[in-house]
């Protein structure tokens, strides 16, 4: 299959205006071709792209998608109340079934708003897997122990889920990381095993690392006055490539540390104003070279999917924080949103360039709010919403186009599905 995207403004970043006019071509699941005009050819599909502007997909570099069961779940209440009250009693009566239908909506809402690829942490593992293979979208996926389980055969029970992931997907889609949710739910024990077996197979770390003060101060008290950073260095966690999700409370010496270990960080700056816990120092971790990255994290912290969103608050709460304006750039926010996740999640999309996977979006720009549309940059990360993606393909398949959605659902039984479930695991029966 090779379609001709003709008449686009290419998002390219390190060009003058931020864009090339040209043409962008896909053979298969991978870009040919990218430049002034296509050579002449057959072609399966020509799309006329009139002028909008056609982008890399977002990279969501962090996420529990099935959370989209659970939006707006006790919005307005402190974090631990919001997690023990409302989320973990909802989540403990979900199964398989649920969090396949709650990673469709979640996905649905993803192609809607120009999402390709992103990176997943949640559970029931045969329900998500199921849903991410059907939708045909990119992710990276997190295997990690049980939350507080202390009597496992770790190392198999990782061993199990990765044959779930490997049974239930398909490998030039997706890839693994191996997880900690955080220092304060995972025992010693689990890490070790967690880092014998990342050396074993050669895969990559991912944790939840300095999210609120109460985890910082926690850490310091029962790990001989180490900070999560310096915790996770003990046990030999940044020894290979890790991303860690917020890292909002950071000092000197933690973003050292990242720093030193060529650590990713994968903001949420939603989640972490919601939940009120801080801002993340970005123009420091990006000054020390440590590569940034952008999440949504989970729908009951956000309320929303949308990278539009994310990359605005981004941008200001660090200007803000430093009462500067100066501190970080339109184009440096576009990078985290695209090629630095792709960087983080070990994949080959984030930028149009030949080669690269055919991860594309199309931006309208016949709104008010895009015009002028002379500074293309600042158009994307300041102005524009989700609902101005109008197409998304992932690999060289188009899951959306104009209202219609190509996942594997339908998106009235996916919208029918989760009021259900929701009804279901909100009664106290
Ligand atoms: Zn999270």
């Amino acid at each position: 299959m090779k379609t001709l995207f003709q008449n686009a403004k290419i998002l390219k970043l390190n060009t003058d205006n931020g864009y090339i006019t040209g043409d962008v071509v896909v053979n298969g699941n991978i870009i040919e071709y990218v430049g002034k005009k296509a050579p002449n050819g057959s072609y399966d599909k020509v799309i006329d792209v009139n002028g909008n502007v056609l982008m890399p997909g977002f990279v969501n570099a962090h996420a529990h998608t099935a959370m989209t069961l659970l939006r707006g779940v006790k919005d307005d209440v402190p974090l631990q109340e919001w997690l023990m009250d409302g989320v973990v009693p909802m989540e403990e009566k979900m199964t398989d079934e649920d969090v396949y239908w709650g990673q469709m909506l979640g996905i649905a809402e993803y192609v809607r708003n120009g999402i390709t690829t992103f990176e997943e942490n949640y559970f029931n593992y045969e329900g998500f897997t199921k849903a991410i293979n059907k939708s045909g979208l990119r992710a990276r996926i997190g295997i990690g122990p049980k939350i507080n389980d202390r009597n496992n055969n770790h190392y198999q029970y990782l061993e199990n889920l990765l044959q779930i992931v490997k049974n239930n997907t398909d490998e030039s889609l997706v890839n693994v990381v191996v997880y900690a949710h955080s220092i304060y739910t995972i025992s010693e024990d689990q890490f070790y095993a967690m880092v014998k077996f990342a050396n074993d197979k050669g895969y990559p770390f991912s944790i939840h690392l300095s999210e609120t003060l109460k985890e910082v101060g926690d850490c310091t008290v029962e790990h001989k006055e180490l900070t999560p950073p310096g915790y996770i260095e003990s046990l030999g966690f940044l020894d290979r490539p890790c991303l860690c999700y917020h890292c909002v409370h950071m000092d000197k010496d933690d973003i050292q540390i990242l720093a030193d270990y060529g650590a990713s960080v994968a903001t949420c700056p939603s989640s972490n104003i919601k939940l009120a816990s801080g801002i993340a120092p970005i123009y420091a971790m990006q000054n020390k070279g440590i590569n940034i990255c952008i999440g949504t994290d989970g729908v009951a912290s956000n309320n929303c999917l949308d990278m539009f969103k994310e990359m605005f608050l981004v941008s200001t709460l660090s200007k803000v924080s430093l009462y500067d304006p100066s501190v970080i750039t339109a184009k440096e926010v576009l990078e985290m949103a695209t090629i630095n996740g792709a960087r983080a999640l070990g994949v080959n999309s984030g930028e149009i360039e030949v080669g690269r996977n055919a991860d594309i979006i199309l931006i309208d720009l016949n709104s008010p709010h895009m015009q002028p549309s002379t500074n293309i940059i600042s158009n994307l990360v300041y102005s524009a919403r989700g609902s101005d993606v109008y197409f998304t393909m992932v690999g060289g398949k188009v899951v959306y186009d104009n209202g219609k959605y190509n996942i594997g659902e339908d998106i009235e039984k996916i919208y029918e599905k989760v009021n259900e479930i929701r009804k279901r695991i909100s009664s106290n029966d």
